[in-house]
């Protein structure tokens, strides 16, 4: 009996092992390997998936984060309110660009942003409010919607883990003046190594994006920007190209996993975060459950050769970089709770059934 793991990046069958072969080869053979067709193609096929005007490829999600926010002028004396419960690379991309972050707490049921927080954080200094479509579902978008146009606040969505996540027939990324991707190897469409990528409905933002990305030129060798190498490779690109086609029966399968967790977990001492009322809403990036018994719980899935990661044991307030920044004045309590209780088991496309049947059963038989 092998593990069950977190991941299973190579699993995804030999009919996408040689499409993914096929497009190195055509990559290595046409002699140019950085900002070509390649490129081109899979910034065309990302905004047409997600129904936006513009995508422009980089190194990756954090690279995409800091090159929006520059875009937009967001920088030095600006505050950009986001959650304290994501990777860490949110708050990075607000520190590279120079802007400083303050963080508000987030809803107990969801793990996300909280729109009344974000209210008590906003100041003169805010420009703009970063949310995190976390763990694969779409945030309270309609809300921070609504409070970024009353102040005047650019809404940016931090889509890196949620490839798909529809509602209203909208998709994650389209909420937003900008959104940043990452197609690092774990997110639900992975490039085969590191990637990412800006979208945006903004002809101004996309263009600046461009340049940016690419050390600032505008025309071969003129700066007018001070720029950043942040070029999405064309073997990636084309990678990414072979890999999009399967996303949405990859979605398909995590939802279903998810589903069977939600609907079969019946153990009082372990509380899956609820599913969402529309199912769209949700592309499962990871699986979480709470739980105050998160290191038994741990050694138990362990003892079970099952593979289990924490999504994230410290709350970004509460990282050595952040100690000094302006935070929510009513606290973070819930952010804080959520660091010390959530726990993120196998929820992958490439699980059989077998192994979610024995996630299921080391969930329900723990006892402490
Ligand atoms: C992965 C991730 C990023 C960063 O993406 P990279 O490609 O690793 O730079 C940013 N935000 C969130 C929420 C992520 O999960």
């Amino acid at each position: 009996m092998s593990a069950v793991s977190m991941n299973a990046l190579a699993a995804g069958g030999e009919e996408l092992l040689a499409s993914e072969i096929a497009a190195c080869e055509r990559v290595i053979r046409s002699g140019w390997w950085i900002l070509g067709s390649e490129v081109a193609a899979f910034e065309e096929d990302w905004a047409r998936w997600l129904d936006t005007p513009h995508a422009v490829g980089c190194a990756n999600g954090l690279d995409a984060l800091e090159i929006g926010l520059r875009a937009l002028g967001v920088g030095p004396g600006h505050e950009v309110i986001t959650t304290p419960m994501t990777a860490f690379a949110t708050v990075l991309g607000i520190l590279r660009a120079g802007a400083t972050p303050v963080f508000a707490d987030i809803d107990a049921d969801t793990g996300m942003l909280a729109p009344e927080s974000v209210l008590r954080c906003v100041t003169a200094k805010t420009k703009a409010v970063i949310v995190v479509h976390l763990y694969g579902q779409i945030g309270n978008v309609e809300d921070l919607q609504e409070i970024c146009r009353e102040r005047d606040l650019y809404l940016i969505e931090d889509c890196a883990q949620a490839h798909g996540a529809t509602v209203g027939g909208r998709k994650a990324g389209s909420f937003g003046v900008f959104a940043a991707w990452s197609f690092y190897p774990t997110k639900n469409l992975g490039a085969v190594g590191d990637a990412g990528a800006l979208t945006t409905a903004s002809d101004k933002v996309a263009q600046a994006a461009r340049s940016l990305r690419n050390y600032g030129q505008t025309v071969r060798y003129h700066h007018p920007l001070q720029g950043l190498n942040s070029r999405l490779d064309e073997i990636q690109a084309a990678l990414l190209r072979a890999r999009l086609p399967h996303l949405n029966e990859w979605t398909a399968r995590r939802r279903a996993i998810a589903r069977t967790y939600v609907e079969q977990l019946a153990n009082p001492l372990v509380t899956a975060l609820p599913l969402p009322a529309e199912s769209d809403r949700h592309v499962h990036h990871l699986f979480v459950v709470l739980t105050s018994y998160r290191e038994h719980l741990q050694a138990h899935l362990k003892a079970n050769e099952i593979e289990s990661l924490i999504h994230y044991p410290i709350a970004a307030h509460q990282q050595e970089p952040c100690r000094t920044f302006q935070r929510d004045p009513k606290g973070l309590a819930v952010a804080e709770r959520h660091a010390r209780m959530c726990l993120s088991v196998p929820c992958h496309p490439f699980l059989s059934d077998e192994e979610v049947g024995r996630v299921l059963a080391a969930l329900n038989n723990f006892a402490f």
